[in-house]
């Protein structure tokens, strides 16, 4: 195994934190790691907004400030700029507005990424575009487009129009020099229209170069042959094949909907299965580098060290303009910044919005940091380590 990445090294990893955002972070991962808790802040938090309680000062300087990049544009530049110029880590605007499902807020969605397309359009250390197809219409009627449902005539009028944003952003991201966009994957049930639309998109704009990218989520039992179904695609069309992997952020919601309507669960069955599954599709697109450009969305260490070691294997450069590796903002900055600095090509996903909207973004957040316990607890091991190391190098300097 590769041992050119050292994830250990802290001072690399929190080189844009103040002593201060250390111990604010290890005190908020801390109170993540608290499960109970984080199943009694949706109902309190739901409360407070209902009644105006006063929190949202608490709220932006704690949590919404650990996992979220600002309110705005602007509050992110700042962001973004220090992620970048203390460690050539690039970003992602994510604008993680969730769960209003209706007309104008998906025109109010595709509004917000034409902003975001321009504001990025000339910052080179934001590469990407990333949106979430229930951003722009609602789950329903990607189910009934995805099992061939015959839609009410109103309900053909809003798949038309999801279609028509679709094609939107990807036309306005394609006349752009070199930005991309990604496709974001999300429940199941939505993947046959999504994919479809994702497919002619591909088709149509990545010709010259690649500027569309789906996501495949390899918890999903039957993904791996779906990027076999791409490469073919890429090849017949004479295209580029754009691929974020990730494992997958649903699993519960699939496992609950396929117990309720008696099918048997499309995810894994189980944490090594996924693991498999996740590598077996990485190696894949590596080795066919000629057809796909490949983001490898993931806080696993050991998966960011396995396709390093495969590209050393394979003697493709560290920051070859193929191969792109990200996670979230707030999150495994140990892996970001570290790769970063042995030349990899790194983005953070970095949300924004109104806080109120992002709630149900940042108590996702919560909630897989206190569910998958060892995240919580290899950040706060992190954190105290980088918060050591810095208190003997001040003592040694006073001595
Ligand atoms: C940059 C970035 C972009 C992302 N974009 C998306 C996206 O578009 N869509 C999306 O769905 N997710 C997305 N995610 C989230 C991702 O899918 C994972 O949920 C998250 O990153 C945790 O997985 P991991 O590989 O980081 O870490 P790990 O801790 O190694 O894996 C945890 C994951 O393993 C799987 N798993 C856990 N337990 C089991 C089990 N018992 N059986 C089967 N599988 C299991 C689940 O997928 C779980 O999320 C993104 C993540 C990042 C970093």
């Amino acid at each position: 195994m590769s041992d050119m990445l050292n994830f250990d090294n802290t001072q690399t990893a929190f080189i844009n934190k103040t002593d201060n955002e250390l111990k604010k972070a290890k005190f908020l991962f801390g109170m993540l790691g608290y499960a109970q808790l984080t199943r009694f802040a949706k109902p309190m938090l739901n409360f407070a907004f209902k009644y105006r309680l006063p929190i949202q000062t608490v709220l932006k300087k704690t949590i919404f400030s650990q996992f979220c990049g600002g309110e705005n544009l602007m509050e992110c530049k700042e962001q973004i700029d220090e992620l970048y110029l203390n460690g050539e880590v690039m970003s992602i605007l994510d604008y993680s507005v969730e769960g209003f499902e209706n007309e104008p807020s998906f025109d109010n969605t595709l509004d917000v990424l034409l902003k975001i397309c321009e504001f990025s359009e000339f910052q080179k250390q934001i590469p990407f575009l990333v949106f979430k197809p229930t951003g722009i219409g609602r789950l329903e009627v990607f189910r009934k487009v995805s099992e061939n449902v015959t839609l009410s005539n109103s309900e053909a009028e809003e798949w038309d129009r999801i279609k028509e944003r679709f094609e939107t952003i990807c036309r306005t991201v394609s006349e752009t020099e070199s930005l991309k966009i990604m496709v974001d994957a999300e429940e199941s049930w939505s993947h046959a229209a999504v994919d479809k639309l994702t497919e002619e998109m591909m088709v149509k704009y990545n010709k010259r170069r690649t500027v569309v990218f789906t996501t495949i989520q390899l918890y999903l039992c039957n993904k791996y042959d779906y990027l076999k179904k791409l490469k073919d695609l890429g090849e017949k069309s004479q295209i580029k094949i754009g691929v974020k992997l990730v494992r997958g952020a649903y699993m519960e919601k699939e496992r609950d909907r396929a117990f309720t309507n008696g099918y048997e669960s499309p995810v894994c069955k189980d944490k090594a299965t996924t693991d498999q599954n996740f590598e077996n599709g990485s190696n894949y697109v590596l080795e066919n580098l000629d057809v796909f450009d490949f983001f490898l969305g993931t806080h696993n260490e050991l998966s960011c060290k396995l396709l390093a070691q495969k590209m050393m294997d394979s003697n493709i450069d560290n920051n070859d303009s193929r191969i792109w590796f990200g996670q979230l903002f707030g999150m495994s900055d140990n892996i970001s910044f570290n790769m970063a600095q042995s030349g990899y090509n790194v983005v953070k996903y970095v949300p924004f919005g109104p806080i109120k909207d992002v709630m149900p973004y940042l108590i996702r957040r919560a909630e897989e940091n206190s569910s998958v316990g060892s995240q919580s607890s290899r950040e706060i091991q992190l954190l105290k380590k980088e918060l050591q190391r810095r208190n003997k190098t001040k003592k040694a300097e006073l001595v």
